[in-house]
C-alpha cells in the first residue's frame, strides 16, 4: 500500500485547492466574453467565495457576492478577506437563496448590479471540470508511478466529476461526501459528466464519513486532524480534507483496498474554512 498526496493546498496561499481549478476556465470565459464584473453565490464560511474575492482582486473584475443569510458584524474571517479584496457582499434570505439557479432570480440580479459573469454556487459548472480534469491529467504526467486510486473530498460532486474525466483506463476515482445524506452525489455526479460527455463507471462514492453533516466536527475529527498534523506536519480542513483522510485511513485499515495499491489522495485545500470553525488547533 502506497499513499500519495497531490497538494493543491500549497499552490498559493489565497487562490489554491479545487476552487482555483473550478474557477481557472470561468475565468477564461468571463475575459473572452469582456466581462468585468463577477457574481456567484456562498455560504458565510464558504471556500469558493474566498477563492472568486481573491481571483477578482488579482485579475482586475469587480466582484459581487450573494451571500446566504443575515449580515453579522464584525465579518468572519471569511468575509473579511473577502471584503479587504473588494467584493461587494450582499445578504440574501434562504428562501431567496434558494432561487438562486432561476432565470427570473438571476434577471432580477441584473437589473440591479448590471452585466456580470455568472460563477455558480461552488464554482461547480461544466468549465469547473475541465479544470478539474487537470488534476488527474497532472498527476498522471508528474509522476512516473502507475496509481490506482484517486480519492477527493465531495460536496456538490463538481470536483469528482472532473477527476474522473481525467482518469486512465485502469484508474478508480473514490469520492468522500462531507454531506450528511451523500449518496445523491451518485446522480449528481452522472448528471456532470454526461453534460462533458465522459462515460465512465470507474468510481464510487463513499457517505460514510459526514460527520454528522455539512460543517459539522466532532472532538474525535479533530483530534485525527491534530495528529495528522504531528505525524505529516501538514494542516487538514474540518469541512472536507480532514474527513476524506479519516475516511482513507479508516478503509485502508479495514482492507477496502486490494494489497499494492498505490493512491493518490488530492489535498483540495479549504484551510481558511478552520478559522471558522470551533477547533482546537
Ligand atoms: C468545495 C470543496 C470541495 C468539494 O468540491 P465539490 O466540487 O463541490 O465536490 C472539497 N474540498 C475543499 C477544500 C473544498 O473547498
Amino acid at each position: 500500500m502506497n499513499l500519495f498526496i497531490k497538494r493543491e493546498d500549497l499552490v498559493d496561499a489565497e487562490l489554491g485547492g479545487n476552487k482555483w481549478r473550478k474557477l481557472k476556465y470561468n475565468l477564461e470565459a468571463a475575459v473572452a466574453q469582456q466581462h468585468d464584473t463577477l457574481l456567484t453565490f456562498g455560504g458565510a464560511y464558504s471556500n469558493h467565495i474566498y477563492a472568486t474575492a481573491a481571483a477578482g482582486k488579482r485579475l482586475g473584475f469587480r466582484s459581487i457576492g450573494i451571500i446566504r443569510g443575515e449580515a453579522h458584524e464584525p465579518l468572519n474571517p471569511t468575509l473579511e478577506f473577502a471584503r479587504n479584496c473588494g467584493m461587494q457582499l450582499e445578504y440574501i434570505d434562504r428562501a431567496s437563496y434558494r432561487q438562486k439557479a432561476q432565470a427570473e432570480f438571476i434577471a432580477s440580479l441584473e437589473k440591479k448590479f448590471g452585466r456580470f459573469y455568472l460563477v455558480p454556487e461552488g464554482g461547480s459548472n461544466t468549465l469547473a471540470l475541465k479544470g478539474c480534469m487537470e488534476i488527474t491529467q497532472e498527476i498522471n504526467k508528474e509522476s512516473s508511478e502507475q496509481f490506482d486510486f484517486i480519492c477527493s473530498a465531495c460536496g456538490t460532486g463538481a470536483t469528482l466529476a472532473g477527476i474522473i474525466s481525467g482518469l486512465l483506463p485502469s484508474q478508480k476515482a473514490l469520492g468522500f461526501a462531507v454531506l450528511k445524506g451523500g449518496d445523491f452525489l451518485v446522480n449528481d455526479i452522472k448528471n456532470f459528466l454526461e453534460q462533458v460527455g465522459t462515460v465512465s463507471t470507474q468510481w464510487s462514492i463513499n457517505a460514510d464519513y459526514h460527520f454528522g453533516g455539512y460543517a459539522k466536527t466532532t472532538e474525535e475529527l479533530w483530534g485525527f486532524i491534530e495528529q495528522f498534523k504531528q505525524n505529516f506536519d501538514i494542516l487538514l480542513d474540518g469541512v472536507y480534507t480532514g474527513k476524506m483522510f479519516y475516511g482513507l485511513f479508516d478503509l485502508i485499515k479495514k482492507g477496502y483496498f486490494p494489497k499494492g495499491s498505490r493512491i493518490v489522495a488530492i489535498h483540495t485545500g479549504g484551510l481558511q474554512g478552520n478559522s471558522g470553525l470551533v477547533s482546537k488547533i
